[in-house]
């Protein structure tokens, strides 16, 4: 590991000004880092990938609101800082909004959503074996303008969504499929101003630069997330395909939420995962199902929407038919679930 400066921060105010510690002109130092639960991070830091000049621990920061979960009549706040397992158990999360908590619950280990934050969890960075191993000297997420060595190498987990012909590697989470799902809006702090981001522009597609992931300036700090309120959300599901049934990454998840009257959809929201470069809401699909019965061919028209614009590559093609089953079994999962008036 290389040599980094390291400070402790007590308040958002003083993580955020951490930044510009020692900068001349002001400006946030364009490589400092916060640290959460550094699941990320170090482990990145340890690979050599990333190396920040600066990092900022900001577990003990004291803002209440950064470490609170608070349920009322506009909806759910989740402090940046609530781990992953706590916002996972929550009664109000459970209860009003089960994609969030299942999303949260199938990720990664116990010990790790004991240790990780919801702020570092939606900032974490592709699981792309080209991008974690610096001995792939092309790479343009990690070394801009070198090529991407996934296009014509093993790209099982890469993804056919939201691709370029710069960069091909999934988003990893699973919780920002809900955020985007319930249209959550991120509360921002930076050096100068406070800001709402809507959760769905918080990510960039890779486009040209697939190196710029987020729409956040040097220095901005994730300090919570709202989700507006929404009744119908209790009738709400993650479901998650993987390789193994444990602590593995998504080939193929859904998102569903639906407001359904009888058997026809009032409105559905839906966001896919492991198989698309961002956070992904599947808007075709929802205008797809909307006032429509939802029956077997409904749930299918949905999905072939979904993955019209699907680019597979040499070894994940399955991709597209997988996403597609998932998101019909989604569906009908939480068709029938049983939701109290
Ligand atoms: P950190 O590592 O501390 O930070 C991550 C990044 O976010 C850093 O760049 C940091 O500077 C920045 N950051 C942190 N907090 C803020 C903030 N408030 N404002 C601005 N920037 C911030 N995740 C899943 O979703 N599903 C999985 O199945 C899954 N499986 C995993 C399996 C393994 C083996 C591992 C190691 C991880 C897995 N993960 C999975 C990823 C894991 O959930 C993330 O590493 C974790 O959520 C990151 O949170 P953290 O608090 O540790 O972030
Ligand atoms: Fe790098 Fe993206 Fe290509 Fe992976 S897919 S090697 S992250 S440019």
């Amino acid at each position: 590991m290389r040599p980094f400066q390291f400070s402790r921060a007590d308040d958002a105010k003083s993580a955020i000004m951490a930044h510009t510690a020692g900068n001349e002109s002001g400006a946030p130092h364009t490589t400092s880092q916060y640290l959460a639960g550094g699941t990320t991070l170090l482990d990145l830091m340890k690979l050599d990938v990333l190396q920040p000049a600066r990092v900022v621990d900001i577990n003990r920061l004291q803002d209440g609101d950064l470490t609170k979960v608070e349920f009322g009549t506009k909806g759910l706040h989740l402090g940046a800082m609530v781990r992953m397992s706590e916002a996972a158990d929550h009664p109000d999360v459970v209860w009003n909004f089960p994609v969030i908590a299942q999303a949260l619950d199938l990720a990664a280990s116990a010990q790790i959503r004991n240790m990780a934050a919801l702020g570092g969890n939606v900032l974490q960075r592709t699981r792309c074996t080209y991008f974690r191993d610096t001995s792939y000297s092309n790479c343009n997420k990690r070394s801009p303008g070198s090529g991407c060595a996934a296009l014509e190498g093993i790209n099982r987990s890469h993804v056919v969504l939201g691709t370029s012909e710069q960069c091909i590697a999934a988003y990893p989470g699973d919780f920002a499929q809900a955020l985007i799902a319930l249209d959550a809006q991120v509360e921002v702090s930076g050096p100068s101003r406070k800001r709402m981001v809507e959760f769905a522009k918080l990510h960039r597609l890779p486009g040209e630069a697939p190196h710029l992931e987020t729409t956040l300036a040097p220095g901005e700090l994730i300090t919570a997330f709202h989700i507006p309120a929404a009744p119908f959300a209790r009738r709400s599901l993650f479901l998650k395909i993987r390789d193994r049934e444990s602590y593995e990454f998504a080939l193929a998840s859904a998102a569903v939420v639906l407001d359904l009257d009888g058997d026809t959809v009032r409105q559905a929201r839906i966001a896919l995962g492991g198989v698309a470069t961002v956070p992904w809401r599947a808007r075709g699909a929802e205008d797809r199902l909307k006032g429509k019965k939802l029956d077997g061919q409904a749930m299918k028209a949905a999905a072939d929407d979904a993955f019209a614009q699907a680019k597979p590559h040499e070894h994940n093609k399955f991709k597209i038919e997988l996403g597609k089953r998932t998101l019909v079994r989604a569906l009908r999962q939480a068709a029938s679930l049983e939701v109290p008036a």
